[in-house]
């Protein structure tokens, strides 16, 4: 790296989706390992996205978002959380929840601050917060149930942290937070006055087992819960890079101090396009659910037949598995398979701060065609 490049850059590798999907390319394998759909999702976003551009919505949109997406967000917020944002100062668009996440850090983390974070965690958090010059503290969601032990959470809150992230579906393992644990989490950060950042990019990314509970919707949370999801994940258009955070105003004007510095405004006919698709959600959101369903109960099926033990998913795309005895590791693991055996997956060890309880799993995405899946795990099924 170049003499003058952030040294906080040198504590980054390289994300380990970037890595995999190269490898991926380079041995013509099955891609099992980012997180995307390999399919389109509904043909009629495209079509909406090129009627705003025909009718001319081709400049810039004003920085927080425009206003019909804002407000068909503001309607599903209500619809199936009974919660109540005003999209005029309590809503942000942003180049995906990627972005989101980066402007909510770059906006409340300083120099020295702790974050606690729950670990596997989404890798964005750790960098994000490593480069705002915070310090990533990590509680572990364990082996099989993926729970964590509140001693561990309570121990892990200093006087220096400002800040608990969660991640309700979760990526990698599929965890949907219960209830209970989003209490004890919420009675942490009310006793603390922290404020809690909860990425809920997989809300609807759910298969009936198990209901979707946001944060903010727990007693005391709605003004110290600071909500990022995406449309990528709710229309499976990962590439238009469009998501949204939701936060009381004064929240929401930290964090577009540092949003108008960022991207400034979003893709505006890709906006107009997601304010239709908000407004579709009553008949698209089941045959949605029931496709990825399907997805998820067919890889699970697959992998029955193979070595790799499944933990089941309740939310996301994503299928924690357990690595067969013979490996080193997990990433001794990935390597042969997409090498030799032509699929890729991810190892999740790297989104370990602490234990290394990810050296014995891999991380699958079920987003994928049914032959790309049954192709994929017929492969690990040579092993
Ligand atoms: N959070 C989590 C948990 C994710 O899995 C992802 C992405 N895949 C993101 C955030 C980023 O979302 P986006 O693609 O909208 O930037
Ligand atoms: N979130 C996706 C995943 O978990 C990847 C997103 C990215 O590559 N930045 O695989």
């Amino acid at each position: 790296m170049h003499k003058y490049a952030n040294k906080k850059l040198s504590g980054i590798p390289e994300s380990i989706f970037s890595t995999m999907s190269r490898l991926a390319f380079e041995y013509q394998a099955t891609n099992l390992g980012q997180g995307f759909p390999d399919f389109d999702g509904p043909a009629w976003l495209p079509e909406m996205a090129y009627q705003a551009m025909k009718e001319g919505k081709n400049q810039y949109a004003p920085s927080p978002g425009i206003m019909s997406l804002k407000q068909n967000i503001a309607e599903i917020e209500k619809k199936y959380y009974n919660l109540d944002w005003n999209p005029l100062t309590e809503m942000t668009i942003t180049a995906g929840a990627t972005e989101g996440l980066y402007s909510i850090v770059h906006a409340f983390v300083e120099a020295g601050d702790e974050v606690v974070m729950f670990e596997p965690f989404y890798d964005a958090y750790q960098a994000d917060v490593i480069l705002a010059g915070g310090i990533p503290k990590y509680v572990t969601l364990k082996k099989p149930d993926f729970t964590f032990e509140l001693d561990e959470l309570e121990k892990a809150v200093t006087d220096k942290t400002k800040m608990i992230i969660i991640n309700t579906p979760h990526n990698p393992t599929g965890k949907m937070f219960s209830k209970e644990e989003l209490e004890s989490i919420a009675k942490i950060a009310i006793e603390n006055d922290l404020l809690v950042l909860s990425d809920e990019v997989y809300e609807f990314l759910t298969y009936g087992e198990k209901m979707h509970i946001p944060t903010a919707t727990i007693e005391g949370m709605k003004d110290r819960t600071i909500t990022v999801s995406s449309t990528g994940k709710t229309f499976g258009m990962t590439g238009w890079k469009i998501g949204y955070i939701c936060a009381n105003a004064e929240i929401t004007e930290a964090i577009r101090g540092v949003h108008q510095w960022t991207t400034f405004a979003v893709n505006t006919p890709g906006q107009h396009a997601m304010a239709y698709g908000f407004s579709q959600m009553e008949t698209y959101l089941p045959s949605f659910q029931k496709e990825y369903k399907a997805k998820r109960d067919l890889m699970l099926e697959e992998l029955d037949k193979t070595k790799f033990k499944a933990h089941n998913a309740f939310g996301s795309y994503f299928i924690m598995v357990d690595i067969p005895a013979g490996f080193a590791d997990d990433v001794e693991c990935a390597t042969k398979l997409v090498k030799e055996l032509g699929v890729a997956t991810i190892p999740p060890s790297i989104f370990y701060g602490k234990s290394d309880e990810g050296k014995s799993m891999l991380r699958l995405c079920f987003a994928k065609k049914d032959e790309t899946i049954i192709d994929g795990i017929r492969k690990m099924g040579q092993i």
